[in-house]
């Protein structure tokens, strides 16, 4: 897919008041500073379309960006857990497991995880959340360009065996990407285009 345009649309943190056009929606989760808006502005080829970060927290809301006039780009806020007061109980920001239960134009989540870290507890019960929820979404195995060539895949294999010994019965799609070195660019456009068209 080429990119022709890419524009911001909104920002705002209730999911009811996101664009109301319907057109097919791609999100962009993971904890803060996995690379996420290195990623998007990747994509995009667009330096400053999502903020890069230095500045934790600084993305709370739900970002749209409209993507060559027919589809969203979403830029969600890096998740983590926050806590019931009374009982203790941990459960991920309410926005965000609102927008993932109530934005029926999402065709797919992209779980953006760092490739050179061992899976985190808050990364495996997101995803877990998400499988639960039956929320159709991918993993983005981030900053390829750390590891040598020989070891990405395998630790991106490592990765999702790890994910199998929980209760999946098979492992989600997967992309390896860099932003520094455009890794991966061609095969997360093409998927998010046949994925649209399909
Ligand atoms: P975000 O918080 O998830 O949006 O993360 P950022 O995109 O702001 O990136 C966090 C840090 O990781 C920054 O210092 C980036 O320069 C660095 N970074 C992001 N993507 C890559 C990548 O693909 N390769 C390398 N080597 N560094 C990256």
């Amino acid at each position: 897919m080429k990119i022709t345009s890419a524009e911001f649309i909104m920002s705002n943190s209730n999911v009811a008041k996101c664009p109301s056009e319907p057109l097919p929606e791609y999100a962009f989760i993971g904890r803060s500073n996995v690379g996420k808006s290195s990623l998007i502005n990747m994509l995009m080829e667009r330096k400053g379309l999502a903020k890069t970060s230095g500045r934790p927290g600084k993305t709370q809301l739900i970002n749209h960006f409209k993507i060559n006039k027919n589809w969203f780009l979403v830029d969600l806020p890096g998740y983590g857990y926050a806590r019931v007061s009374k009982k203790d109980k941990k459960v991920f920001q309410k926005y965000i497991t609102e927008y993932f239960q109530e934005r029926n134009q999402l065709v797919c989540g992209f779980v953006l995880v760092d490739i050179r870290h061992d899976p985190q507890p808050v990364d495996l019960e997101f995803m877990e959340w998400l499988g639960t929820n039956q929320v159709p979404f991918a993993i983005i195995f981030t900053k390829a360009d750390k590891l040598k060539p020989a070891v990405i895949e395998k630790q991106a294999n490592a990765y999702l065996r790890k994910l199998l010994k929980g209760a999946w019965e098979e492992t989600p799609p997967h992309f390896i990407t860099s932003s520094t070195s455009r890794i991966g660019r061609d095969e997360l456009l093409n998927y998010i285009q046949d994925i649209n068209t399909e």
